[in-house]
C-alpha cells in the first residue's frame, strides 16, 4: 500500500496557523503593534478602516528591515528574535515564534515597506494569500510601514464570522490600549476611518494612563511600588471610592506583556475587600517584572495566561503592595501625590537651617519580649481608670517592616513640629470625635470607628500569626449565660484565647473570665461577653475568613464607645495607632473612620 503521510504545503500550514494567531482584526493589530515595539520604535501610527476589516496599517520609526529580511519575514518560523531553544528562557521581545507575519500574509493582501537607517533606499513587497506578488525599491523614511488589506478575503467563512464594526473596533481599541499602557515612552496615533481616536505623546506611566483614560484619572490613581527578589511590582491602583460597577480597568502586565491571571487578580480584590462594595470592581494597572526564567510564556501565541514559578509569593507581595498603597495614599483623597508637598509647605523663614525630620525608633525593642509585656501589664494594673493608655505606636510596631514605612510616611505627613511648638496634638469633641490636623487639612476622626479599625488589625494579625496578645488581668469574673450562648462562647474559646482573652468553662453554662486583651476598653466583663455574643450571632453568616470574622467581632465588641471622655494621652495614642494601621480610613465593615477638610477648601470658604 502507498505511504499516506505527506508534508502540508506552506500556504496551507500558514492558513492553519493563521486560525490560531489571527482570529479577528484585533489580533492582527496586536501582532503588528508588537512588532513595531520590538523594532524599538519611539513613534507608532495605527490606521484602520471599517474596524480593521478593510485596512490595518501600522507605521513605525523602528529598526526597519534589510531587503532580504523584508522578504524573509513572511516565511513561517522566520524570526530575528531567537536562535536557540535556550533563548526561549530569556525572552525580552513580545514576538518570538516568527508566525505572525506568515499567518497574516496567508489570509490578507499585504504591502510592506521597510528601510533601515543604514540603507539608502527601502524595500517594498506585496504578498497576497501567501503568494509573492512584487518587490521593488522605494524611497521612504526609516522604519516600517505595513498595510494589511481585506483580512480573510480568501477565507469567506472566517470573514462572515466577524462581528459588527462596533464590536470589532472595541476589540481593537482594547488591544491598542494594552500595548500603549505598557509602552508609555512610545508616542501613538490611532486613526479609525480617517478620524483620530487617540493621539498620545511619549510620557511617564501616570501621564500615559491619564491620557488614555481621561483627565479625571489624575486624581483617582495612586501609585504602587514594591521591589523584592522575586518580583518587582509597579503601577497604579484606583482609589476605592472610584471603584467601577463593571469589570474593565483591570490590567496586569508581566515583563512588558499584558497577561491575565485569576489568582493574582484575587490578591488585589482581597486587598480591596472591606473598602469597596461587593458589587464593584477595583481599578488597577500593575506591572510585574520577573526573571524571564521564572515564567512560562512558551504557550499558545494568542493566550494571555502565563505561569509563574513562585506564584504564591507573588500573590503575597502584590497583596501587601496594594494594601500599603491604599493605606499610604488614601487619606488625602483630593490631593495629587506628586504635588502634595510643594503645595502645602509653609514658606520657610529666611536664614533658617533645615534639618531632616527624624523618626525615633528603638531598634532594640522587641514587642514579643516578656519584659515588654510585663511592663505593659503592670502599667495597666496600676491604671485606676480601668482603661489603659494606648501606647506609643512607634514602639508598638508588631507589623512587618513594610508597614513601618507606611507608619513613617503617614506620620511624616503630620505637622509634627508645629504640634510640638503649640503643644497641640488632637482634641476630643462631644466625647465622640477627635479633631487633629495633617499637612493637607483638618482631620475629624470618629473615635469608635477608629478604635474598631485599630483593634481589628491587631486581632487579625495576632490570630493569623498565632501570637498571644498581651492581656489585661482581672479578678476572675463569673458570667452566667443561657445554654445556647454558653455553647457559642465555648465554640470560639480558642479564638478568644488567641486574641488575648483568658476564659474557662465553669460548667453550668457559666464562664470565668480571667483576662481580656490589653488596650481594650471595658471592665464591665459581662457586658463585653454580651456584646461578643451579639456580634458573633450577627457576623455568623458573612463570607469572611474565620480569623477576619472573629477579629471583626472582637473589634466591634471592645472598641471605645461614643460618649467616652478620653485623656489627652489616650487621644494622641489613638490617633497614632490609627495611622499605624494598614487601612486607617474605614472600619472592617466599611464605615468611614475619618474625614479631611482640605486647607484649599478652607481657604476658599473664607475668601
Ligand atoms: P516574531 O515577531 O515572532 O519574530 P513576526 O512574524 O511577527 O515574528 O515577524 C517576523 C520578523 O520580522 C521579526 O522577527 C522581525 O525581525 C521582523 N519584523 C516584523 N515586523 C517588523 C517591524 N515593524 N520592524 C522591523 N522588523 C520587523
Ligand atoms: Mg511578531
Amino acid at each position: 500500500m502507498a505511504d499516506l503521510i505527506r508534508l502540508l504545503p506552506d500556504f496551507v500550514a500558514n492558513q492553519i496557523a493563521a486560525g490560531e494567531v489571527v482570529q479577528r482584526p484585533a489580533s492582527a493589530v496586536k501582532e503588528l503593534l508588537e512588532n513595531a515595539v520590538d523594532a524599538g520604535a519611539t513613534s507608532i501610527k495605527l490606521i484602520i478602516k471599517e474596524a480593521g476589516k478593510n485596512l490595518i496599517q501600522v507605521i513605525d520609526n523602528g529598526s526597519g528591515m534589510s531587503e532580504r529580511d523584508a522578504r524573509m519575514c513572511f516565511e513561517r518560523h522566520a524570526t530575528s528574535k531567537i536562535e536557540t531553544a535556550n533563548d526561549l528562557l530569556a525572552i525580552h521581545t513580545l514576538g518570538f515564534r516568527g508566525e505572525a507575519l506568515a499567518s497574516i500574509a496567508s489570509i490578507a493582501q499585504v504591502e510592506l515597506r521597510s528601510k533601515r537607517a543604514v540603507d539608502e533606499v527601502g524595500t517594498s513587497i506585496r504578498i497576497e494569500g501567501s503568494e509573492f506578488v512584487s518587490q521593488s525599491p522605494v524611497t521612504i523614511p526609516d522604519g516600517t510601514n505595513i498595510l494589511v488589506k481585506n483580512l480573510f478575503y480568501n477565507v469567506p467563512a472566517r470573514r462572515n464570522f466577524l462581528k459588527s464594526n462596533t464590536l470589532e473596533l472595541k476589540y481593537i481599541i482594547e488591544e491598542f490600549c494594552r500595548v500603549a499602557f505598557v509602552n508609555p515612552s512610545i508616542a501613538f496615533t490611532f486613526y479609525n476611518n480617517d478620524k483620530i481616536l487617540h493621539q498620545i505623546p511619549g510620557s511617564n506611566l501616570k501621564m500615559r494612563l491619564v491620557n488614555l483614560l481621561g483627565n479625571n484619572y489624575n486624581q483617582r490613581l495612586v501609585p504602587v511600588e514594591q521591589q523584592t527578589g522575586i518580583v518587582d511590582v509597579e503601577g497604579f491602583i484606583g482609589k476605592p471610592e472610584f471603584a467601577k460597577k463593571t469589570r474593565g480597568e483591570q490590567y496586569f502586565f508581566a515583563n512588558g506583556r499584558f497577561i491575565k491571571n485569576a489568582y493574582l487578580h484575587h490578591a488585589i480584590e482581597n486587598a480591596f475587600r472591606e473598602l469597596i462594595p461587593s458589587d464593584s470592581f477595583p481599578t488597577y494597572f500593575l506591572y510585574l517584572t520577573v526573571d524571564p526564567k521564572t515564567i512560562d510564556i512558551n504557550i499558545h501565541p494568542t493566550k494571555t495566561e502565563i505561569n509563574f514559578q513562585d506564584i504564591k509569593s507573588i500573590y503575597a507581595i502584590i497583596h501587601s503592595a496594594v494594601k500599603q498603597s491604599i493605606g499610604k495614599f488614601n487619606i488625602s483623597p483630593t490631593l495629587d501625590f506628586e504635588t502634595e508637598r510643594s503645595l502645602n509647605l509653609a514658606p520657610i523663614p529666611e536664614g533658617k537651617i533645615i534639618s531632616q525630620p527624624v523618626i525615633k525608633v528603638n531598634p532594640d525593642y522587641n514587642p514579643f519580649e516578656k519584659k515588654g509585656f510585663q511592663q505593659e501589664r503592670s502599667a495597666s494594673l496600676s491604671d485606676q481608670r480601668g482603661w489603659k493608655p494606648l501606647y506609643d505606636p512607634l514602639k508598638d510596631i508588631r507589623f512587618t517592616v513594610d508597614n513601618q514605612e507606611t507608619t513613617q510616611h503617614i506620620l511624616s505627613n503630620w505637622d509634627e513640629k508645629e504640634d510640638r511648638q503649640s503643644n497641640f496634638r488632637s482634641i476630643q469633641v462631644q466625647n465622640k470625635y477627635i479633631v487633629t490636623h495633617t499637612r493637607s487639612g483638618i482631620m475629624v476622626i470618629d473615635q469608635n470607628n477608629a478604635h474598631e479599625r485599630i483593634l481589628y488589625e491587631r486581632f487579625l494579625l495576632n490570630l493569623e500569626k498565632n501570637n498571644p496578645v498581651a492581656q489585661h488581668q482581672l479578678l476572675p469574673v463569673n458570667v452566667p449565660l443561657s445554654s445556647g450562648d454558653a455553647g457559642l462562647i465555648k465554640e470560639h474559646i480558642t479564638d478568644l484565647c488567641n486574641a488575648g482573652f483568658e476564659i474557662s468553662d465553669f460548667g453550668n453554662n457559666t464562664v470565668i473570665v480571667h483576662a481580656i486583651p490589653s488596650g481594650c476598653n471595658n471592665d464591665d466583663i459581662p457586658a463585653v461577653i454580651e456584646k461578643i455574643l451579639e456580634n458573633l450571632k450577627r457576623n455568623g453568616s458573612t463570607g469572611d475568613n474565620p480569623n477576619a470574622a472573629i477579629a471583626k467581632t472582637l473589634a466591634k465588641s471592645l472598641a471605645i464607645p461614643d460618649n467616652k471622655k478620653l485623656q489627652p494621652e489616650e487621644i494622641n495614642g489613638l490617633v497614632e495607632q490609627l495611622f499605624a494601621c494598614n487601612v486607617p480610613e474605614v472600619t472592617p465593615d466599611g464605615k468611614p473612620v475619618m474625614m479631611i477638610i482640605g486647607f484649599d477648601e478652607l481657604n476658599r470658604k473664607f475668601k
